[in-house]
């Protein structure tokens, strides 16, 4: 049975995962026809198929006494190459269906960094929005009770995602720590003075820039003077506009989940600040900043339209760095006709598959999650790196090891494109390098 077939008949739920899977499939036609061996290894069968799953009951009490129950998982998909990595994604619409997709992607994204990563994925159905910081402890320390006997540092090492960053990390590493009594690099974005890494928080936003700048240089541009539609508004969004900045490339819009700002006139160092108090202090919603600053448009989201007005407006560049399938078909139109010709993705899978194929039949530079984003993890592996040395890296050696990762993946996944006929196709490089690293790897080890 096909593939796809396969695990559509299996687990007819996971949409998403079905997306991931099928575009890898898709792109790695070519190298299975090339390589036989692949397929009589079976290494599709066994790379779909998570190596381990855990699912567990997180119960906790609100403030005011309340019982509360969520569901934890950790999908434990690849570790062909390193043990499992990848982060925990706090979220009401976690199920295993999404959390599957991400472990998949992640795989072949942690093959990319150049760094020993396998994949995997975990998370909570739990929505931190509106709890107080003593439920989010209560709730974190109740998910680490369980998760603590499934991971460890050389066995598979959590870090953020949506809804998980510093504090959430905070409680998790002091649980974990409690009750096996171990001070050990088992998770990455860490506090810096307890054992994180300078420039994890900003590492998914600087890579996905990072990236779409290796792009442009391919092609003899750059990203000054640019103007650039961002969506999102919490860690990748943030780091993202500022290394724009940095680079002279002005971002207009950014979002959060109940609407978008549209700023003509441009989001610059002061006004990235207040974003960064009211998103990471405050806890608030981007409404505010329109009230702050008069020039900004806000609009509020609206769940039943069939596109979102943030990508219909003139500029070069899009930064997707909000969540999976914020871009569908009329999206990707909208961009391409409003001139936007480089789309670099800071979120996971945040196109669809539509959207995809309009960005490729027009020849946009396209950099898709797995390679755009995968800054993030990089500096978690470089955090691991450091953990194991019991040393720490100064600030620009861990930006100029991430800028020297982000290159790397840049010019393996142009280079695969081309080895495979599909020149600047990031997509199918990403897909390809990924998948040979790890399928090499697998075959190595025989049937496991
Ligand atoms: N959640 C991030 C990602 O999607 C980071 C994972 C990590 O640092 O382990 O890649």
């Amino acid at each position: 049975m096909e593939i796809l077939d396969l695990i559509r008949q299996r687990d007819p739920n996971e949409r998403e995962f079905h997306q991931a899977v099928g575009e890898v499939v898709e792109s790695i036609k070519p190298v299975l026809d090339r390589n036989p061996q692949y397929r009589s290894a079976g290494i599709m069968d066994r790379i779909i198929e998570p190596e381990r799953v855990i699912l567990f009951r997180v119960p906790w009490v609100d403030d005011q006494g309340e019982v509360h129950v969520n569901r934890g998982f950790r999908v434990e998909m690849n570790s062909a190459i390193g043990p499992y990595k990848g982060g925990l994604r706090f979220h009401p619409s976690v199920n295993l269906g999404i959390l599957k997709f991400l472990a998949f992607e992640q795989v072949f994204k942690n093959a990319l960094t150049t760094l020993p990563m396998g994949g995997g994925k975990g998370g909570s159905d739990f929505d931190p929005k509106g709890k107080s910081d003593m439920e989010v402890e209560r709730f974190c320390q109740s998910f680490m009770i369980e998760l603590s006997r499934h991971i460890g540092a050389n066995t598979d090492v959590p870090a953020g995602d949506i809804g998980v960053g510093a504090r959430e990390i905070g409680y998790l590493f002091g649980m974990y720590k409690r009750l096996r009594n171990e001070f050990t690099g088992v998770l990455t974005g860490k506090g810096l003075n307890w054992g994180g890494s300078l420039i994890r928080p900003e590492a998914t936003g600087y890579g996905s820039v990072y990236f779409a700048a290796e792009m442009l240089d391919a092609r003899g541009d750059s990203l000054d003077k640019k103007t650039a539609l961002v969506s999102g508004s919490g860690n990748v969004a943030q780091f993202t506009m500022e290394k724009l900045l940095e680079l002279g490339c002005t971002p207009v819009t950014f979002s959060d989940s109940s609407g978008y700002i549209y700023d003509q006139k441009g989001v610059d160092r002061e006004k990235l600040d207040f974003i960064m108090q009211l998103k990471n202090v405050r806890r608030g919603r981007v409404k505010e900043y329109a009230d702050q600053y008069p020039e900004a448009v806000y609009t509020p989201a609206d769940p039943g339209a069939d596109h979102n007005p943030l990508w219909n407006h003139k500029a070069d560049c899009a930064f997707p760095s909000a969540t999976q399938n914020e871009i569908n078909e009329k999206d990707a139109q909208n961009l391409v006709d409003n001139g936007v010709f480089v789309v670099s993705e800071g979120a996971n899978m945040p196109t669809t598959p539509e959207g995809i194929e309009i960005f490729i039949d027009n020849k946009i530079l396209y950099g898709p999650g797995k390679a755009a984003n995968a800054g993030g993890v990089s500096v978690s592996g470089l955090e691991m790196t450091q953990n194991s040395m019991r040393f720490n890296w100064t600030r620009d050696e861990v930006d100029h090891r991430l800028r020297i990762i982000m290159k790397t993946i840049h010019r393996n996944c142009m280079e695969t494109a081309e080895q495979y006929g599909t020149p600047y196709n990031y997509m199918n490089g990403a897909n390809i390098a990924g998948f040979v690293k790890v399928a090499d790897a697998m075959l190595d080890q025989g049937v496991v």
